[in-house]
């Protein structure tokens, strides 16, 4: 199936508010909605529900868009040969993904960190790399580790940090009612497998600039 989202890199850099969609996948995730809330008990035709289906299948169509990105190719787009060789780390990246045993959202903030051996990459990169992951269906667990692993595959660094922090809608809204509870997951790989390295970015990501 054709998609029509946009795949040039200027187009959505900066997190420009995509409208495109694919009106085909639109208008089949359409009908199965008005169903949906036809079973839910709800009357579609009411006037506050006429377009919802439409908006609802707009909206998942949004939130899993980066099934059509490709993040090695953002970070390849903006590598450079550089000899710098400390920690760099971009933190309080802003998360937005869904879990893919609810369908609900869970949200939160990244925090990563990479040395450099010989590349270094556009800091913008990095959180287009977190929000490319983020736009499917996922597990946080497996997020966490698409980043590390894009990240270390292809600027191959001495070592990459993954933490991702999250709320878990399906956590809060239903059954458990943990309203507060935070996940944390973890991916390191090369020096930051050593502790000293890994406290390091631990100490620099909790550490406030004020
Ligand atoms: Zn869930």
């Amino acid at each position: 199936m054709e998609n029509n989202f946009p795949l040039n890199e200027e187009e959505i850099d900066g997190y420009v508010k995509i409208d495109r969609y694919n009106p085909e996948k639109v208008a089949r995730i359409a009908a199965h909605y008005a169903e949906i809330l036809e079973l839910l008990g709800e009357d579609p035709s009411r006037s506050g529900l006429v377009k919802t289906p439409e908006r609802v299948a707009k909206a998942l169509q949004f939130l899993t868009h980066g099934y059509d990105l490709d993040a090695a190719t953002v970070l390849r787009s903006a590598m450079f040969e550089e000899e710098y060789s400390q920690m760099v780390v971009v933190k309080d990246i802003e998360v937005y993904s869904m879990c893919e045993h609810h369908m609900l959202p869970f949200f939160g903030k990244a925090h990563v960190a990479y040395i450099p051996n010989g590349h270094i990459v556009g800091l913008s990169k990095i959180p287009r790399v977190v929000d490319i992951f983020a736009r499917r269906l996922q597990v946080q667990e497996r997020l966490t580790n698409e980043i590390r692993d894009c990240i270390h595959k292809t600027l191959q660094p001495a070592g990459v940090a993954v933490v991702v922090e999250c709320k878990h809608l399906c956590m809060c809204m239903r059954g458990v009612q943990k309203q507060n509870s935070v996940t944390t997951t973890s991916a390191f790989t090369g020096e930051f497998v050593h502790e000293r390295t890994r406290n390091e970015f631990l100490r620099l990501i909790t550490a406030s600039l004020g």
